[in-house]
């Protein structure tokens, strides 16, 4: 299929997470067309998944309804999700791009109603809780997703559970024909704001993640104390189920460190103070550790640090943890390390280990489908004119550093389309 956007004026926006969205509703407020091409089937990024946000501890989804209200209200704004860009060939002010586009198997006629998630039997991972539930065949990928569309595993298609689904919808909805394809469009500028990924802390051997299922990571734990998450919203060990009384935070796993991630990534600290947070406020007899090298909360975040770390029930040991192992009797995990402010070895219990996990680019293993330089961990350095890049595809960065530059993104690509 192909598809012609009006004019070279427009500004194709990859990835539509918090960088992404901000540079396309500031491009198209100030009069850009905006295509924003997104790879999972709803919008918001990785920020969908917290539970709260630093500093302010509100929840994500208020100021992500903000930018999906100034989408919908504006014209200028299209989007493509399970999409992906393939081929970009051309140059500043007239570029044309390929953009893959996997089917959903459901179309806008969908209401939402959830008729097919009713008639469906069979279930399958749940990505959106990193794999900790399973979800229907027929999904919708969380309850405030956007858009408000159903998505259909693939695997069910062809099968008499898919058969099910499309009869059971009665707007004619479900379209089990669907095929991928490939949508053409003419752009004059693109910003890149694919994001990141968690490091995957497995191959680090003496904290046995993968092996210890009380042993999680940071973004585990916001999708455990999310709502919409997989206990709804009970921080609970994934072992029993139980309510965890000792909650310990490993800082720096992987991160700083020349064998795994070599670079901090500027937000594990406050991510674990502000998990901290969760475990106080559920549990009134928890207590949460915090180890860690050195804590990083920059400018006004420190008052957060100072906050958080005068509560009595939370403790700052100043240690990078040497181990973390399990007593195979009671499943206890314990954790083994240097205090280095008192110089004293420590063996301290915990029933739930939450590892903060670094951000990796995405870029680190797939890189763009375009001209551009990369640094010694994948992050984009440098662009080609015509290009910008925004939020943790450039450095790690937080979500209000990811506004800021996602809308100086924003001002590089209205120059290029209005240089021609
Ligand atoms: C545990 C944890 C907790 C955090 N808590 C906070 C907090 O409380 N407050 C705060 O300010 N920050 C927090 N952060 C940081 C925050 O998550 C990031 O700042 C934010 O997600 C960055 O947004 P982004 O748009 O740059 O990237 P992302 O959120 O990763 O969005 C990128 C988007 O691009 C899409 N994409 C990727 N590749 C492609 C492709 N090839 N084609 C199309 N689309 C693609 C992705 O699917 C995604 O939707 C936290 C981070 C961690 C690790």
């Amino acid at each position: 299929m192909t598809e012609q956007t009006k004019n070279s004026q427009t500004i194709l926006v990859v990835g539509g997470g918090m960088s992404g969205l901000s540079a396309a509703v500031e491009a198209a407020e100030v009069g850009f067309d905006v295509v924003i091409v997104e790879r999972n089937a709803y919008l918001g990024g990785r920020v969908s998944q917290l539970h709260h946000y630093f500093p302010k501890l509100c929840p994500p989804g208020c100021g992500l309804e903000i930018n999906f209200r100034r989408i919908r209200q504006n014209p200028r704004i299209r989007y493509l999700t399970m999409a992906e860009v393939e081929q970009v060939t051309g140059k500043p002010g007239a570029y044309e791009v390929a953009v893959k586009v996997r089917p959903r198997f459901v179309t806008e006629k969908c209401t939402c109603c959830g008729k097919c998630a009713e008639a469906a039997t069979q279930k399958v991972s749940d990505t959106f809780n990193l794999g900790m539930s399973q979800v229907k065949s027929a999904y919708l990928p969380f309850p405030a997703a956007f858009p408000q569309q159903f998505v259909i595993d693939p695997s069910v298609v062809g099968t008499q559970e898919g058969e099910a689904l499309a009869k059971a919808c009665e707007y004619g909805a479900v379209d089990l024909t669907m095929t991928e394809k490939t949508v053409s469009l003419s752009v004059g500028a693109i910003v890149w704001a694919t994001g990141w990924e968690p490091f995957d802390p497995s191959p680090i051997p003496y904290y046995h993640y993968g092996q210890h299922k009380d042993v999680i990571t940071n973004l585990m734990m916001e999708r455990l104390a999310a709502l919409d998450g997989p206990t709804g919203g009970k921080i609970v060990r994934p072992s029993d189920g139980k309510a965890p009384e000792h909650v310990a935070f490993v800082q720096c796993a992987g991160s700083r460190d020349t064998h795994y991630l070599p670079y901090c990534s500027g937000v594990c600290c406050l991510a674990a103070l502000k998990q901290a947070t969760y475990v106080l406020e559920q549990y009134p007899q928890a207590t949460a550790t915090i180890f860690y090298i050195d804590i990083r909360a920059m400018d006004r975040l420190e008052e957060f640090y100072t906050k958080v770390a005068a509560h009595p029930r939370v403790k700052l040991v100043k240690s990078k943890v040497a181990s973390i192992t399990a007593d195979p009797q009671t499943g206890q995990l314990l954790l083994t390390g240097e205090n280095t402010e008192k110089a004293e070895p420590y063996r301290s219990a915990a029933d739930l280990v939450v590892l903060s996990s670094g951000m990796v680019p995405n870029t680190a293993t797939r890189k763009l489908p375009a001209e551009a330089q990369y640094d010694a961990y994948g992050f984009v350095a440098a662009a080609p004119a015509g290009a910008a890049i925004a939020g943790c595809v450039r450095r790690p960065m937080d979500v209000s550093m990811c506004v800021q530059d996602g809308t100086a993104a924003a001002l590089r690509a209205i120059q290029t389309v209005s240089r021609r």
